[in-house]
């Protein structure tokens, strides 16, 4: 089972935190939008405000400077009275009276042009008068013969500030006085008030000199006063336009001013700046509140969800965790759907886990019966750390006491040595890649008993497909394997007689080729008895015979020696073996027996000198056999072929007969045992053959002849090349 690694995660925010979170996300952006819109809709109002405030002080100046034309429209209406032109002052003086009340003037006086002061309506005709000398207005009407207005100045004769209009008297076309109408502050203060200002606004006019004129608040403190020198330098450089200042009696405010451009007269309205920006304030002030309370309420109801929320899952952390140990908690009351759709899953899987564990539980002692029943022991080995688990039937397998912490070389200790390299092997081979393997080997236990072992195993691998762990069966194979053994045996004996048999159909060919030797040693055992007869034997000419004699009966021990081997019962181990040797050694064998049948073998061995590592009496055993068989196929007169080749990295023998070949149906049955066509065969011959041919890793196959007869072809591998040579 492949085991997916803990879960690692960063540390993240509880539900509360993210709910509160959320809060702010979603309440300071529109609060940010709707300081955004106050603020705009303010700048928009002020400026509106400001623009409409300087209309009024256009209005304003417009009201002065129609005022103050219509004084002196009155003036020069009284000066071109006849009774100026007859010099009747005391008539003048009575009309000028009548005129004050009119003009709302302080007074009226006739000045010459010299500045002496002729006539004053605050003064009774013919009362001495004060010389006044020539001020600016005065010189600016003699200088223009225009009508003027003089800034402000103390009044010399009432002692205030005052200003005055006034207006040139001609006689004769010349100027010779001037007639003007001293005004109070209060004189003009109507144009300030006639525009209905709220009445925390500051209003007021100004001469060119930025003095005070009449103004709204507190006139008679202020009239004649200058205003800051802020002002009085911005009023310089425009004739229309605002500023934020402080008035004479310290109040801030936002001032529009308009200029007049025929007296140099300048309105000004102060709006106050708290008025200005008050309800900005205020509204921001609303906004913030509203804004703060918001957050609170979200944040708090952020924090009652939050608990909730985060209540509801964990109630469910302790049931989850039961779930994975199979047990089932009851589920506390929750307060979310999705939580509560959460709780049942959790219940049902909790019932899921319940039913699987007990279906496992079965299963296991389904298996662990079945496997008690076959005699299987089961098994598993951790890759890693070769630690083993076995149930008791393996431990019992291994004669391991149960309880017994177990590795791998617990396990390899108890395997027969001869087999432990190779189980090392196969289990190095399923670190390395193998899926599974299977493997039979021994183990010897206590008491020097012998038990042959069957292991299947099958690796496992984890995600990364890392080999974890190999789980596996074990079973007793002794009686298998003993019977195996006793088919070997019988198998090897099956061989021997077989080859006995074999050597029984040659006896006679043998018999006759052990004639030839032993006829050579008599005749010279013979002559030299009567050379010995001799009276004076000539002993060179004996020691020549008994050589002969010598040479004779070590040809025919040869023989005999041969045929023991093949008589011989027991196998012999594979050795290095020259195939062309092996090949010549068997004619000699069964030269004889195809003479007698009238037949030539020609023995067709190549250049190249080939070697295999074989059992050498097992592999003249199969070749004598094909030899023979075709002999017994082949009419007289005819020739069998005996051919080595190099075929790749083996070595093919091919014994090629010219008889009446194989029947084509016939070909896939004469391996099979007990299969013969001959009236005296036993039919076991190419069966022992081809399995003689499978234990040398080799096969062996029949074909018949394009033309006629058939081949028999054993191919067996190419012995690796080393130094040394090869016993033949
Ligand atoms: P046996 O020689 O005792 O019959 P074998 O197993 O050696 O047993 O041969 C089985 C059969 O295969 C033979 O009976 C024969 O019919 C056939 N056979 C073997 N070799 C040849 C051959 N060279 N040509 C034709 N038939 C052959």
């Amino acid at each position: 089972m492949n085991s997916a690694p803990a879960p690692t995660w960063k540390h993240a925010p509880g539900v509360r935190a993210s709910l509160a979170l959320l809060v702010i996300a979603c309440i300071l952006p529109v609060a940010a939008v709707a300081s955004f819109l106050i603020v705009n809709f303010y700048t928009k109002e002020r400026a509106q405000l400001i623009e409409h405030t300087v209309s009024r002080a256009r209005a304003v100046i417009a009201a002065t400077d129609h005022d103050i034309e219509s004084i002196q429209l009155a003036l020069q209406a009284l000066s071109s009275s006849s009774m100026l032109q007859n010099h009747d002052l005391a008539g003048f003086h009575q009309r000028a009276s009548s005129l004050v009340g009119k003009l709302r003037a302080d007074s009226i006086v006739l000045i010459d042009t010299d500045g002496t002061l002729l006539l004053s309506t605050r003064r009774p005709f013919g009362a001495p008068l004060a010389r006044l000398g020539r001020a600016p207005l005065l010189q600016r009407i003699l200088a223009s013969g225009q009508p003027g207005v003089s800034d402000m100045f103390i009044g010399p004769v009432v002692g205030k500030p005052i200003c005055t209009v006034g207006v040139p008297v001609l006689r004769d076309g010349a100027i010779v006085m001037t007639l003007n109408a001293i005004l109070t502050p209060d004189r003009l203060l109507h144009v300030l008030s006639e525009q209905k200002l709220p009445p925390n606004w500051r209003a007021s006019v100004l001469d060119t000199q930025g003095r005070i004129v009449t103004r709204s608040h507190d006139m008679a403190k202020y009239a004649g006063q200058q205003v800051n020198a802020t002002l009085r330098q911005h009023l310089a450089s425009a004739s229309e336009s605002g500023l934020a200042t402080r008035t004479l009696d310290g109040q801030d405010v936002y001032v529009v001013y308009s200029r007049s451009t025929r007296t140099g007269w300048t309105a000004v309205l102060g709006i106050p700046s708290a008025e200005l920006t008050a309800g900005l304030y205020n509204t921001l002030t609303w906004l913030v509140s509203v804004t703060i309370a918001a957050l609170g309420a979200g944040m708090a109801l952020a924090w009652l969800l939050g608990g909730r929320i985060a209540r509801s899952v964990q109630a469910l952390v302790a049931p989850a965790r039961a779930v994975g140990g199979g047990e089932r908690l009851p589920i506390p009351p929750l307060h979310f759907r999705e939580a509560q759709q959460l709780g049942q899953a959790l219940h049902d899987a909790a019932l899921s886990v319940q039913r699987a564990r007990a279906d496992t539980r079965e299963s296991e002692q389904r298996l662990a019966l079945a496997a008690n029943a076959a005699h299987l022991g089961i098994w598993t080995r951790e890759l890693h750390s070769q630690d083993i688990w076995g149930s008791d039937q393996w431990r019992a397998l291994f004669g391991f006491p149960p309880g017994q912490q177990l590795t791998l070389s617990h396990l390899l200790a108890k395997v027969h040595p001869d087999d432990r390299a190779a189980v090392q092997r196969t289990l190095n081979n399923a670190m390395h890649g193998a899926p599974r393997y299977d493997m039979e080997y021994r183990v010897l236990l206590a008491g020097g008993e012998q038990r042959w072992i069957g292991s299947h195993g099958s690796v496992e691998h984890d995600a990364d497909d890392r080999p974890l762990r190999v789980r596996g069966v074990s079973l007793d194979i002794t009686p298998r394997k003993q019977a195996e053994l006793d088919v070997l045996q019988k198998q090897k004996e099956v061989t021997h007689l077989s080859r006995v048999a074999m050597l029984g159909e040659l006896s006679g060919a043998l018999a006759h080729e052990l004639n030839q030797p032993l006829t050579a040693i008599l005749s010279n055992a013979q002559a030299a008895q009567r050379f010995l007869a001799q009276p004076a034997p000539d002993l060179a000419e004996v020691a020549e015979i008994l050589a002969d004699i010598v040479d004779e009966d070590k040809r025919a021990g040869d023989i005999i020696q041969r045929l023991r081997r093949l008589f011989s019962k027991q196998d012999m181990p594979p050795q290095r073996l020259d195939a062309g040797a092996l090949v010549v050694g068997v004619i000699r064998l069964v030269r004889n027996d195809l003479i007698n049948h009238g037949l030539a073998v020609r023995a067709e061995l190549g250049e190249e000198a080939l070697a295999v590592d074989a059992d050498p009496v097992q592999l003249q055993q199969v070749l004598i056999n094909l030899l023979m068989n075709a002999c017994d196929a082949q009419p007289s007169d005819g020739v069998i072929v005996v051919r080595v080749a190099r075929d790749g990295d083996a070595v093919q023998f091919s014994v090629i007969d010219h008889g009446a070949g194989i029947a084509p149906d016939m070909l896939p049955r004469i391996f099979d045992p007990f299969y013969t066509t001959k009236a005296r065969g036993m039919g076991l011959g190419l069966s022992i053959c081809r399995s003689i041919a499978a234990a040398h890793h080799g096969t062996l196959w029949a074909q018949n002849n394009p033309d006629r007869g058939a081949s028999f072809h054993l191919r067996l591998p190419l012995a690796q090349v080393e130094a040394g040579g090869s016993a033949p």
